[in-house]
């Protein structure tokens, strides 16, 4: 099944609508946010099964985000892709370093993040 709750956090207007119309099209229900601090407050909220987290955002980071959410009971668990424009191979060490579950680079891969997604999903540990 892949009807669970999925958070994206991107400031983005075309990479939002990509990441929303891909995942709604799967039969994943999405909830969205264009701030870490609003992504953190919906997480907190309604507890979303994983979370896309852009890097590049307007108020606090991916990376301050990611912190936030690791920090608290209620949504350490939960799984969180970074969706990142850089390539460098440096900044994807760092990006893995800070606890981020897996990497999606954009551009975006769609059948990439999907099999990502579902790999998270479907990981042990992760409660439904
Ligand atoms: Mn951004």
């Amino acid at each position: 099944m892949a009807n669970e709750l999925i958070l994206i956090i991107e400031d983005d207007d075309s990479s939002r609508k990509l990441l929303r119309d891909t995942l709604q099209v799967t039969g994943y229900r999405t909830l969205e946010s264009v701030t870490g601090e609003e992504g953190i407050r919906l997480a907190t909220e309604h507890r979303p099964s994983l979370i896309l987290m852009d890097i590049q955002l307007p108020g606090i980071s991916g990376v301050a985000a990611l912190q936030a959410l690791r920090s608290a009971s209620d949504t350490r668990a939960i799984p969180v892709i970074a969706v990142t424009a850089s390539v460098m191979s440096a900044q994807q060490n760092e990006l893995t370093r800070a606890g981020f579950d897996a990497l999606e680079s954009k551009p975006i891969s769609v059948s990439g993040l999907l099999r990502k997604i579902r790999a998270k999903l479907d990981a042990p540990g992760v409660t439904p």
